[in-house]
């Protein structure tokens, strides 16, 4: 792993609430705060979570102005007993909460268009530190807040995420930037499926010294690796035309697996691919369930390539509404080629599809076999007259290994509408 520069303004973010720390709720608010200020030269350098509690408060925020004398908080703004940030910290900056009525105003007309009163708890929310710049929340009751001092700026914002969120796009994000000057950090993505991170590293890592600044990160989860290059700290159109080439480089390099960049998903890619080439997709899913199919039409207007699939788990639905012989079951098992050959060619022809993909394998934890163990999966793809399948051993728990014979399938049907070869060495689709 490259280290990260240590360019970009420095920020400390302390995220407030109770519940993140029982794990009742995921910090989700952190990880959109680095993604989104990162691309305004922002970097998150160290964050913090405490419970609703007074003394943690004080003491992570006091803690966080000393290294960096900027710090944004979320949480603990709202009405209740326990929503205490604003109190805390208005102490801990010396700037005494007095009412404010531009504020209370604000809130009784948001009340009044949602045709509710307010309870006499939501004064608190007006109530702001003397000389802080109020936030106007336009999606909630309690304001953002700015506190600038003498020991530095503090930003409160409020927990709930979608009224987060919008207070760091309209009200933060600009001030920050003028702060953080042109530089930015931006980061671009290669995505990779069907290669494990090793192999791929193998592949890639002699570009990492040509790539330079640029840092190239690994990340792997389920359905691939994602090869995320960061431009950190540099002018906007520096970063821009530095990334543009790294990520050709890259894919270049790993192009039997490289099936898309940034927030592509490998369905988009499949569809379009389709699309272009005047084909039509139906699917026959066994061990996966319709997961195939639900990925495909998550992405809007699939219908034009996408025609339907048939669900058939047990070995009758899978005679009755494929056409599968059952002596071809009795024979070879339900996970096998020449079952998976006889589904994907069945449900092409029954639902008119250019191209018939099928998914039979065994999820667990029972049902393995020596020959035929857990993680077994067979892949049929039909294509017109030609019918070909693949086997593919996939580990992991059941959701796993479900989830990698869904990639799988869409992999195996991204190859084939590109008309690559089996990438060298791979155990793929
Ligand atoms: P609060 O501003 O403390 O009243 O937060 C209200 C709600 O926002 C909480 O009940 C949580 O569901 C949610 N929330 C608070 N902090 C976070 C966080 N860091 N990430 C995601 N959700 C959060
Ligand atoms: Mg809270």
């Amino acid at each position: 792993m490259v280290p990260s520069p240590s360019a970009g303004l420095p920020l400390e973010l302390v995220t407030v609430g109770t519940e993140l720390l029982l794990g009742h709720t995921i910090d989700t608010n952190s990880a959109f705060i680095g993604r989104t200020l990162a691309a305004l030269g922002v970097r998150v350098v160290r964050r913090t979570s405490v419970g609703d509690d007074p003394d943690a408060i004080r003491d992570a925020v006091d803690a966080a102005l000393a290294r960096t004398a900027l710090v944004l908080t979320t949480g603990g703004l709202g009405p209740t007993r326990d929503d205490i940030t604003k109190h805390v910290l208005a102490e801990l900056l010396n700037m005494p909460l007095e009412f404010d009525d531009a504020v209370w105003q604000h809130l009784l007309a948001r009340y009044a268009r949602l045709q509710r009163a307010p309870a006499a708890s939501n004064r608190t929310q007006a109530m702001v530190p003397a000389g802080a710049i109020v936030l106007p929340n336009h999606w909630g009751t309690a304001p953002g807040l700015w506190l600038e001092g003498p020991r530095g700026v503090v930003i409160m914002l409020p927990g709930v995420p979608h009224e987060m969120t919008r207070l760091v796009e309209h009200e933060v994000a600009p001030r920050l930037a003028a702060r953080a000057g042109a530089h930015v950090i931006r980061s671009r993505v290669v995505r990779t499926s069907e290669i494990p991170e090793s192999t791929l590293a193998e592949r890639v890592e002699h570009l990492e010294a040509e790539l330079a600044p640029l840092t190239l990160a690994y990340l792997p989860d389920v359905s691939g690796v994602d090869l995320r290059l960061t431009a950190w700290g540099l002018p906007a159109a520096d970063a821009d035309r530095m990334l543009d080439r790294g990520v050709l480089r890259l894919r270049d390099a790993a192009s039997a697996w490289a099936w898309g960049l940034d927030g592509q998903e490998l369905a988009d890619v499949v569809l379009a691919l389709a699309r272009d080439a005047g084909e039509t997709i139906a699917l026959a899913e066994s061990c996966t369930g319709g997961l195939v199919g639900g990925r495909l039409t998550d992405v809007a207007g699939s219908s034009d390539v996408f025609v339907g699939g048939v669900v058939a788990y047990r070995n009758d639905a899978k005679h009755q509404l494929l056409g599968v012989p059952p002596a071809l079951i009795a024979e070879h098992g339900a996970v096998s080629a020449q079952v998976a050959e006889a589904m994907a060619r069945g449900v092409a022809v029954r639902f008119g599809a250019s191209r018939g993909v099928a998914i039979t394998g065994i999820a667990g934890p029972s049902g393995g076999t020596a020959e035929k163990p857990v993680g077994t999966v067979w892949f049929g793809f039909a294509h017109g007259e030609r019918v070909e399948s693949a086997k593919v051993v996939y580990g992991g728990t059941r959701a796993e290994i479900r989830s990698r014979a869904v990639t799988g399938a869409l992999f195996g049907l991204w190859r084939r509408l590109r008309g690559d070869p089996k990438p060298p060495g791979a155990t793929t689709a």
